[in-house]
């Protein structure tokens, strides 16, 4: 094996491992936020039996498999909810990590890697405030304002990032044309991305409702997160936009009105990184 593919390999299973822990935490931020605890502070315990778990019952994934789902200490059954989150989370950062290899492929390099590593640790932080604002919103029917601002200034990160990662990158072209690209970027994304919940409100629920859906106490989480998939598709521009919104229609039109819908978040989540795969696919060939 080359070295560039033994690095390549390492980088995508600490991406993996990174990603587990990170949806630990999200789940945590599930749980917590809605009760108005902390989510910094404490030690989780069994929601059952109230015993403090140990390091042993927290590794991400792990625990839950060699458990067998189920409370060490009290042997009831633990939500799958779990381990599904933490590994979505850990497979969604390990295809990003493998869309950003030539970042990880240069590290004596810092300066030029830093911005493509802000703009990726953006969309990290933004597909989990996605997954946790979902299932919240669907859970408490409330929502939760703090975590969309942070969707915002995440957003305006983004857009940061973008904009210095362009202007490093090509010195000779004016400031003026390099905003002009990234905003025909961004409105082209958000274009497809609310061509794509369009699609899915008619094909969901017909013209005839569409009262329902702007209305309606119970369409509210399905609104909250068609207004993120068009946030999100102009966050990530035009061409992972496509794939983003494809995969987010096929989950809306698949899931309706049911009680899948606090998943809606997860589908859009892997949308995104499905999305950012096959753009940097686009630049490969
Ligand atoms: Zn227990």
């Amino acid at each position: 094996m080359s070295p560039e593919l033994v690095l390549a390999i390492i980088n995508i299973v600490l991406a993996g491992i990174f990603g587990s822990i990170v949806g630990s935490f999200t789940n945590v931020c599930i749980y917590r936020i809605p009760e108005h605890r902390t989510i910094v502070k404490g030690h989780s315990m069994c929601m059952t039996c109230g015993h403090e778990l140990g390091a042993l019952d927290l590794v991400p994934i792990f625990s839950w498999l060699f458990l067998g789902g189920k409370c060490r200490y009290c042997k009831t059954p633990v939500s799958s909810r779990y381990i599904k989150i933490e590994s979505l989370t850990a497979l969604f950062y390990m295809i990003m990590a493998a869309t950003h290899l030539t970042m990880f492929l240069d590290p004596l390099e810092p300066a030029k890697n830093i911005f493509p590593f802000i703009e990726l640790c953006a969309l990290f932080v933004m597909i989990n405030i996605v997954i946790v604002e979902m299932m919240i919103m669907k859970d408490t029917g409330s929502s939760m304002y703090v975590m969309t601002s942070a969707l915002g200034i995440d957003f305006l990160v983004q857009i940061l990032a973008r904009i210095l990662h362009a202007i490093r990158d090509t010195a000779s072209e004016s400031l003026a044309s390099l905003i002009g690209k990234w905003l025909l970027q961004t409105l082209i994304g958000a274009a497809i991305g609310l061509l794509a919940v369009a699609i899915s409100v008619i094909l969901t629920m017909g013209f005839k409702s569409l009262g329902v859906y702007f209305h309606s106490k119970e369409s509210k989480a399905i609104r909250t997160s068609d207004l993120f998939a068009i946030a999100l598709c102009a966050a990530i521009g035009a061409i992972p936009s496509l794939v983003t919104a494809t995969v987010y229609l096929i989950a809306r039109v698949l899931i309706k009105n049911g009680k899948n819908v606090k998943y809606l978040g997860t589908f859009l989540a892997s949308g995104a990184a499905i999305g950012y795969f096959a753009y940097s696919l686009y630049f490969c060939f």
